[in-house]
């Protein structure tokens, strides 16, 4: 289309905030998940983190990823199966560097911008936060029932970003 207008080419907040989240993820380290979180108060950005190890110790490129290997029960066309998953726990959660770096009061009322749907304790703990949204783009199918739960017990607005697509930088850097 030729007729786009400048203002139908610009970005609205959501998007602005979401590229702004796969690019603080290509910071991370962890071969097997890059992910970012910004704090976002009103249309102000107050904090960005991804996953990562402790700081000053070997990061998953360092020292390789730390695997931890877990039994999930899942149900495939209705029969119940048990999988095993593999997931690096070497890593601080993107969502729990951002809480350990912002402060609670300016957290009260924000907004939490993050490429993946939280886990379940990063979800539980963004629920004490004080944030009173999250929004987000790629899910993880595994915590979202009790998740989505949870938020709504809360009160916390959930959503997701389904028509996004993220920066080409961002998705390289991942496929690394
Ligand atoms: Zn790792
Ligand atoms: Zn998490």
């Amino acid at each position: 289309m030729v007729t786009e207008t400048k203002d139908a080419v610009r970005k609205d907040w959501d998007t602005y905030f979401m590229d702004i989240a796969y690019m603080v993820s290509t910071r991370s380290r962890c071969s097997r998940r890059h992910v970012g979180a910004l704090l976002v108060q009103g249309k102000k950005l107050l904090g960005t983190a991804y996953n990562g190890a402790p700081m000053g110790v070997p990061d998953c490129s360092e020292a390789g990823c730390m695997i931890a290997e877990e039994i999930e029960v899942k149900t495939v066309d209705g029969v119940e199966r048990v999988v095993k998953k593999q997931r690096c726990i070497r890593t601080i959660h993107a969502e729990q560097n951002l809480l350990l770096f912002t402060d609670r009061a300016d957290r009260e009322g924000s907004t939490v911008y993050v490429t993946d749907q939280p886990c379940w304790t990063c979800a539980n703990m963004l629920a004490n936060s004080g944030i009173v949204e999250i929004v987000y783009h790629r899910s993880y199918p595994k915590d979202s029932d009790k998740v989505s739960r949870l938020m709504e017990q809360k009160g916390i607005r959930f959503r997701q970003l389904e028509h996004y697509d993220p920066p080409a930088q961002a998705l390289m850097e991942v496929s690394q």
